[in-house]
């Protein structure tokens, strides 16, 4: 692994007491704290590491070669060379264990002699298209994977650095501050490492989804030539916590705007680390739309909220009914980090803030947030007060491009919201 130093000046930020200056980005700083990255198991020398992306469950998929044709080819290694086949256009189904393909230019279809996985791959140079109604265009391999009698689920496995040319694009607008872009690609490569890591220790087929369960992908439609440059100036950097010699990866979360202080990710997440802490960011508001930073009122009935909750969290079923609602516990500065609910029957429950609020919220009636204060008002709850937009863990993307056009760098930016985070090369 090389030098913080060097890393820093490849990406136009400053290491330790050194100041390095570089195109737009030369600015005095203060000093970062770096440990040297000893050995460390989640740390690889690999040049092109290969995330996993699922992309959807289905029974169909339609399939396209643009500039080429593409190959279905598979694992396993029973099917003799001449299954493989080649086409330009079609479409793949799964049925009662089967595989499927119609080739468009000849319409038969053929039985796929495998009930295994399939690769769809492209061949000499040419981009894969998948999906419909609207088709996307996809890096790397499509992998299909047995999913039930029925159905498949389709994986997207792209070197990591092309996946975060398609993420970071569609997490952080393209026009922001360079060095808040470049602390957006950090902490999103950080967190696909951090999956990656975790996942297949788990022996999952795939290390992260294309939501916003994980980050939001969408193929090369989302890549933009500024943030590609971006990604490309980071290769490889990661945020990593632990003494020295024993750096590991964690987490590195992100959110829209968090209101006036970010969240410890002990409530959310149950993880306590240093860098998911917390720490007060007076920067969002400058950014973030005010409809974002303080949003309005929202209420709703009594007997919805039971309902909503009952509806996404099964186990509550134990109330009966939810006939109360009392905030259990509020963070320093005034988050709700855990609710009780109180059933007909007299049992009670507590769940954490996040889960509350994603339980009740609606696109209609959204808790943006789990900062606000709750008022009875007979049979509704009027949440008022609102503050902040997301989670509210980790990095807060509007206080970052706000610390960013006070001339904040990147390595500032990432030490503020992950403090005591160390920046090291995985590859
Ligand atoms: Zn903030």
């Amino acid at each position: 692994m090389r030098r913080l130093s060097r890393i820093a000046a490849e990406i136009g930020m400053s290491a330790a007491i050194m100041v390095i200056q570089l195109g737009c980005d030369h600015r005095e700083t203060r000093e970062f704290k770096v440990m040297s990255p000893g050995p460390s198991s989640v740390l690889t020398q690999a040049q092109d590491v290969v995330i996993r992306v699922f992309l959807w469950e289905c029974s169909d998929l339609s399939l396209a070669g643009r500039n080429g044709s593409l190959q279905v080819v598979t694992d396993d290694l029973s099917v003799p060379k001449t299954e493989l086949i080649m086409f330009r256009s079609g479409r793949l189904s799964r049925r009662n264990d089967k595989w499927f393909l119609t080739d468009a230019k000849f319409v038969a279809e053929k039985e796929l002699a495998t009930e295994e996985a399939l690769i769809i791959r492209p061949v000499d140079g040419a981009v894969i298209e998948a999906g419909s109604p609207q088709a996307a265009s996809y890096r790397g391999i499509l992998r299909c994977i047995p999913a039930g009698e029925q159905g498949f689920a389709v994986v997207n496995e792209l070197d990591i650095e092309s996946y975060l040319a398609g993420v970071v694009g569609a997490e952080m607008p393209a026009y922001w501050d360079g060095r808040a872009l470049r602390a957006q690609a950090i902490a999103c490569r950080t967190y696909a490492l951090h999956q990656m890591h975790r996942r297949r220790s788990e022996n999952a087929n795939w290390d992260v989804t294309s939501d916003q369960g994980s980050q939001v992908y969408g193929g090369m439609g989302s890549e933009d030539r500024r943030i590609a440059r971006v990604v490309q100036a980071t290769k490889g950097i990661v945020l990593t916590y632990g003494p020295a010699g024993k750096e590991k990866l964690f987490p590195a979360y992100f959110s829209s705007s968090c209101g006036g202080h970010t969240q410890n990710a002990a409530s959310v997440f149950g993880q306590r680390l240093t860098p998911l802490s917390g720490v007060a960011c007076p920067y969002c508001k400058a950014v973030a739309k005010p409809e974002h930073y303080c949003w309005a009122p929202v209420e709703v009935s009594k007997d919805e909220v039971s309902r909503r909750l009952m509806e996404r969290y099964p186990e509550l079923a134990s109330l009966e009914v939810i006939k109360d609602v009392q905030v259990a516990r509020r963070s320093d500065y005034g988050r709700v980090e855990a609710l009780r609910l109180i059933g007909r029957n007299g049992h009670s429950r507590l769940i954490c803030g996040e889960d509350f609020r994603l339980g009740v919220t609606r696109p209609e009636q959204a808790l943006r947030s789990s900062w606000y204060d709750m008022k009875d008002n007979g049979d509704s709850w009027r949440f008022e007060n609102g503050r902040g937009w997301g989670h509210g863990v980790g990095l807060c993307q509007c206080g970052c491009e706000q610390m960013a056009r006070q001339g904040r760098n990147t390595v500032e930016i990432l030490a503020y919201y992950y403090p005591e985070a160390t920046l090291v090369r995985a590859y």
